[in-house]
């Protein structure tokens, strides 16, 4: 069974389409990445798969079943934002304990997950910082932290890296594939960066203005594009 499915999603925001009607199988434990151009649509489907927007057509699936109607705390799924998304007034420690303080997680398993991911991601110096004591890198080292301590089965990041200095992001890239490996959960990653798919992806989504135009391993895309939009996105040179 698929870990998430898409089926024929379409959203349209007001009279405008921006999606128009993705088919997307996602295996569990594989490491996928969405990639395609600015404004392609990218976000748009992720946070439809995290419940933070709804479709205009079509069913999101999560582990057999439809979620279309579930809130996004419903679904078991964790997302890392681009801009980090911490609340500046609480430390690393808080901002990553704060999505499980109103669940049923008993308070002693909060604080061991916290300093377990805290160990994780190397930033337990951090701990009792606020955001703005942190430097970009470390935000979006605790925004990962704040998705691990959720133990959620399948992760998405919007754009993760983006905000960060060149060798940042290749370091970066390095860790969340240990983590990957480590945690061997579903993870979906989303990037307009062609170098970041193909180093860091099991199956690659290339998609342009709304449509998914070929998914694949790496190599397949590399070498055998269905079209010339992800030949020139992607693909060999021909
Ligand atoms: P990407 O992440 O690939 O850059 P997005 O999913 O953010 O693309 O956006 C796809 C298109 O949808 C863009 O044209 C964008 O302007 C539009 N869009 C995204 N969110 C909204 C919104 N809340 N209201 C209106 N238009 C939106
Ligand atoms: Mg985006």
């Amino acid at each position: 069974m698929a870990s998430v499915e898409v089926r024929g999603v379409r959203k349209s925001f007001g009279a405008f389409p921006v999606l128009h009607g993705i088919d997307l199988m996602i295996e569990p434990g594989d490491f996928t990445v969405i990639v395609g151009p600015s404004g392609c649509g990218k976000s748009t489907l992720l946070r439809l798969i995290a419940g933070l927007e709804d479709a205009s057509g079509g069913d999101i699936v999560i582990d057999g079943d439809v979620v279309n109607n579930v809130a996004p705390g419903g679904r078991d799924i964790a997302m890392v934002f681009q801009n980090y998304a911490l609340y500046p007034h609480m430390t690393a420690a808080q901002n990553m304990a704060f999505g499980l303080e109103n669940t049923r997680v008993p308070k002693d398993e909060i604080r061991r997950r916290v300093a377990a991911a805290a160990e994780t991601l190397r930033i337990q110096p951090l701990l009792d910082r606020k955001p703005r004591e942190m430097s970009g890198g470390q935000r979006q080292r605790v925004a990962i932290g704040r998705a691990i301590v959720r133990d959620p089965k399948v992760f998405l990041f919007d754009e993760p890296l983006s905000n960060l200095d060149a060798a940042l992001r290749v370091q970066m890239r390095i860790e969340l594939a240990k983590l990957h490996h480590q945690l061997k959960s579903t993870m979906i990653y989303v990037t307009h960066d062609q170098v970041e798919a193909m180093t860091m992806a099991d199956r690659i989504v290339v998609m342009n203005e709304g449509r998914m135009e070929q998914a694949g391993r790496p190599l397949e895309l590399y070498h055998a594009p269905r079209n010339t939009f992800v030949a020139g996105f992607i693909g060999s040179p021909k």
